[in-house]
């Protein structure tokens, strides 16, 4: 690197804007954009030796590029973690992680409030080579414990969940787990490095959609894994040079300057949230708001300790209704009333994002298992942007007061 090496011992704000700044001999300041797909060879001795790992040297973008490179050091150093590997989308993380970590009679255990697509790959597609999953509640550490058996290889959870922004123990399922010779796996995409640091809680693994906070203004997709040399180096890189679920070096780019700005979207974006959630438990329309930051939330205290004081930026609340056909028309009333906000399934987004899970994320379950999950008909979820916090409560109570 053709720079002055950084001092130790730096805050997480520094090193998101300055960890992994790799400058090229023009001593560009803003990190450069390489859109290469080969590298040349300066001689073929060189090449050889690089092909066969004996020598450092980007060889093709299957196997590395320097942008993407920047970005997986950048999120590594944020996470507290040895080593990074950047993937296409956050569900090819998991992919990623299950190919390299899991084999035929291997047994995992999920809380089954994982982010749907994550219990279809593992419970369902995974089920196909072999590999048992056992899904438990996401608070309640006694049932992780006792779904343990001799084969356990994985425990995965993720806190907070979405939509309903359950949290669970890092550090007790991390005891879980290791006693029981398995690793513990967090994603961590609604928290983020700057809210919760799973790997100092005694994850082995970090998960991360890079498509929602860390890009931070819906831009591109991007996923990633966090984790030790051993496991990131050894076990995962080898399994991406095969299956290829590589991130493309203009998503590693946006993904690396989203991450200078991480710091204080989540700041911004968490205060935002806890003022929309109180605004939002005084409407009388209001029957009942779910977010981490609020004393009426079940883990509130657990959530504080373990997320730096604050609650994220997604919330979610039940419009008053009788009946859940009348809980799905009054949230459809309420949302389709709306002008500022959109109405959008991602989240991570400054542009604050209102959605209905019933319909569209949970809209596979059958009724009984969205009763199961929580899921109301009557239920809204939403993904606080950085608007102006007056022009946000102006349009909740447009939505509000068609009912
Ligand atoms: C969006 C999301 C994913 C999947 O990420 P993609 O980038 O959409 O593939 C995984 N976990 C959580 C919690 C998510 O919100």
């Amino acid at each position: 690197m053709s720079q002055h090496p950084l001092p130790e011992n730096l805050h997480i704000d520094t090193l998101a804007v300055r960890a992994a700044v790799d400058r090229s001999q023009y001593g560009e300041n803003s990190e450069a954009l390489y859109l290469t797909s080969g590298y040349v060879q300066p001689d073929a001795e060189t090449a050889a030796r690089r092909f066969a790992g004996e020598e450092e040297g980007y060889t093709y973008a299957r196997l590395g590029n320097p942008t993407v490179t920047s970005m997986e050091m950048r999120l590594a150093a944020l996470e507290g973690a040895e080593a990074c590997i950047a993937t296409s989308t956050g569900m090819s993380a998991i992919l990623l992680m299950c190919l390299g970590l899991l084999k035929s009679g291997d047994h995992v255990i999920c809380s089954h409030s994982l982010f749907g697509a994550t219990i279809k790959l593992i419970g369902g597609e995974f089920a196909k080579f072999g590999v048992q999953t056992t899904f438990v509640s996401q608070t309640d550490v006694a049932e992780w414990q006792a779904a343990m058996k001799p084969n356990t290889r994985l425990l995965f959870t993720e806190t907070p969940t979405n939509p309903l922004t359950e949290v669970c123990d890092i550090k007790a399922l991390a005891n879980v787990a290791h006693a029981g010779g398995a690793l513990l796996v967090v994603d961590n995409c609604f928290a983020t490095p700057i809210l919760q640091r799973p790997i100092a809680m005694g994850a082995d693994l970090v998960v991360h959609s890079g498509t929602k906070y860390l890009d931070g203004q819906g831009r591109v997709m991007a996923g990633a894994l966090c984790g030790t040399i051993a496991l990131i180096e050894d076990v995962l890189g080898p399994v991406m040079r095969s299956a290829g679920m590589t991130l493309s070096p203009f998503n590693a780019w946006v993904v690396l300057k989203g991450l200078e700005t991480l710091s204080i979207r989540m700041q911004a974006q968490s205060q935002q949230a806890l003022l929309l959630g109180q605004w939002l438990e005084a409407q009388p329309q209001v029957a009942r708001v779910y977010y981490p930051g609020l004393k009426s939330h079940p883990q509130h205290a657990l959530a504080m300790a373990q997320q730096s004081g604050l609650g994220g930026a997604v919330l979610s609340f039940e419009v008053k209704a009788p009946s859940p056909e009348k809980g799905r028309e009054n949230a459809f009333k309420v949302m389709d009333a709306m002008r500022t906000v959109s109405l959008c399934t991602n989240l991570g987004d400054v542009k604050t994002l209102v959605a209905h899970p019933a319909s569209t994320s949970h809209g596979r379950l059958t009724e009984a298992q969205r009763q199961v999950a929580g899921i109301q008909q009557s239920l809204i979820r939403v993904a606080v942007g950085l608007e102006h916090l007056d022009d946000l409560k102006a349009d909740f109570l447009r939505g509000l007061q068609t009912l």
